[in-house]
């Protein structure tokens, strides 16, 4: 059979576009631990899956067991994690899959670097903004509990800082908005 496709190039982005008809892009959830990202993700992946679209979650369990397991919480490890992260996400929003990223990136020069190398264009900050006593009354993990107790040196919200986002895509107050309204707000911003 011939073949369609020059042998010499490997397929552009506009290619795997066009084959899954969708855009790809970074849904970047930053908010403090407990706050609802990965609950909104899943929630949000599900939604987009109904509607025939192609997506990857990448959170803290995926990325901290595997590709950056060899990563602590210094400030250097800190940022190679983001980068890291980023560059995995820009292989994804290339082939055109819709990428959810879900890590609490609690500084603007974190964030900053992530959007610098997944590109302003594909990258939308989604400020899951969960005020700091809810977050702590949930506390999902027992990860808040420690952190008072002084087991876990510079956790955000407690023992470090968190800088909200001061003009994200999306905001979501999740002690207003159920799920499923949170959701339907990202998918209204992505005008899918
Ligand atoms: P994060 O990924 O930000 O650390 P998680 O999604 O793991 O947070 O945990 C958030 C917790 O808050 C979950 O147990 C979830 O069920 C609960 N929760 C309660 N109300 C909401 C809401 N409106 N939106 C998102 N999460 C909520």
């Amino acid at each position: 059979m011939e073949n369609i496709f020059p042998t010499t190039h490997i397929l552009q982005r506009h290619d795997k576009e066009k084959l899954l008809d969708q855009k790809g892009v970074a849904l970047w959830f930053t908010g403090l631990s407990g706050s609802g990202k990965t609950t909104i993700a899943v929630a949000l992946e599900k939604e987009l899956h109904k509607k025939g679209l192609l997506t990857q979650v990448l959170d803290g369990d995926n990325i901290r067991a595997g590709i950056n397991s060899n990563l602590g919480f210094s400030e250097a490890d800190r940022i190679e994690n983001i980068r890291r992260i980023a560059e995995v996400t820009k292989l994804f929003v290339n082939t055109g899959i819709i990428t959810i990223c879900c890590f609490v990136s609690p500084t603007e020069q974190i964030r900053s670097l992530a959007k610098k190398i997944i590109g302003e264009d594909d990258f939308l900050e989604i400020f899951i903004n969960t005020p700091l006593e809810i977050c702590e009354k949930r506390d999902v993990k027992g990860l808040y509990a420690k952190a008072r107790r002084g087991e876990i040196k510079d956790f955000t919200g407690i023992s470090a800082p968190f800088e909200a986002p001061v003009r994200p895509e999306v905001e979501l107050r999740t002690n207003e908005l159920s799920v499923a309204q949170s959701v339907k707000q990202i998918i209204e911003k992505l005008k899918i």
